[in-house]
């Protein structure tokens, strides 16, 4: 009987898909050669072990739990058997690619909506130098973040793998909206802190969920320590930092 290690990817690499890794031996060496099936949930009623989190934040927190007395059909194989380790990196490499700027685009979007309604005090808060300088320097980050992303993408249509440029969008494009979504607010004031289920939310809402949401994004999908290993390690021929 085969143990089997199903692993839950996370979303953005698999679309929520079970994914199971058969292990070849059980008490191998160090890294053990798997594959990586496509599952179902695991059936109730089979033997479930010890429940880990098994990387966290070079490999966004993939959580893996064990069974004994499950079979997998061979068909739902993802890749080679016994390169499951590889498919794994592959999804991963991707989510590590993953681009921000849409979140970024729509923040600018609707601040600069605000800003160009009247205000209170007749004229709108477009008017004011420093409001016109804020958008702009938000604007032209949001250029180079779309640019970045539209770079790794390329190079994916190409067959090339952006190994460091994917993190390089993934690590500016999210630093970005907290930069941003921070300035923003403070520019707008406190009428920016009220949420999507107040009436009155500003915008419904949109800059206050763009200062809260934004942190999470510069953890999941790989944290910007990680992503700035990453471009140091692989691009820049950075020593490894020690283990
Ligand atoms: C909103 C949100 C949604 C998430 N969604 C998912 C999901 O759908 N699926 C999923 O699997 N996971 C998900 N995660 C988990 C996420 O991937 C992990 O939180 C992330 O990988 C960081 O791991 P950790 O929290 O264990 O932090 P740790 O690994 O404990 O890191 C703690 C701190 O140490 C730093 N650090 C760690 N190692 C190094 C290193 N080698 N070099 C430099 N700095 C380092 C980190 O950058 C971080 O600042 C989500 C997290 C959040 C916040």
């Amino acid at each position: 009987m085969r143990r089997l290690r199903p692993v839950l990817l996370s979303v953005a690499a698999l679309l929520a898909a079970g994914i199971a890794a058969t292990a070849a031996k059980a008490d191998g060496p160090t890294i053990t050669p798997v594959s990586l099936h496509v599952t179902t949930p695991i059936p109730f009623g089979v033997n479930c072990g010890s429940f880990n989190i098994l990387w966290t934040a070079d490999f966004t927190g993939t959580n893996i739990t064990f069974y004994d007395g499950v079979f997998l059909e061979d068909r739902w194989r993802i890749g080679e058997v016994g390169a499951g380790w590889q498919s794994l990196m592959m999804a991963l490499q991707d989510e590590h690619s993953a681009g921000f700027s849409p979140h970024l685009d729509r923040l600018v979007e609707r601040t600069e909506s605000w800003a160009a309604s009247p205000g209170p005090d007749d004229g709108a808060p477009i008017d004011k130098e420093d409001v016109r300088r804020r958008l702009i320097r938000a604007a032209t980050d949001l250029e180079v973040a779309q640019l970045l992303e539209v770079r790794s993408t390329y190079m994916v249509s190409i067959g090339e793998v952006p190994v460091a440029e994917g993190p390089m969008g993934k690590l500016f494009s999210t630093e970005a909206v907290v930069r941003h979504a921070e300035a923003l607010t403070a520019m707008v004031g406190p009428d920016a802190l009220r949420s999507r289920l107040d009436p009155t939310a500003l915008e419904n809402g949109l800059i206050e969920h763009a200062l809260r949401y934004s942190l999470g994004m510069t953890i999941y999908g790989g944290t910007s320590e990680i992503q700035r290993n990453i471009i140091g390690e692989r691009l820049l021929g950075l020593p490894r930092e020690p283990r």
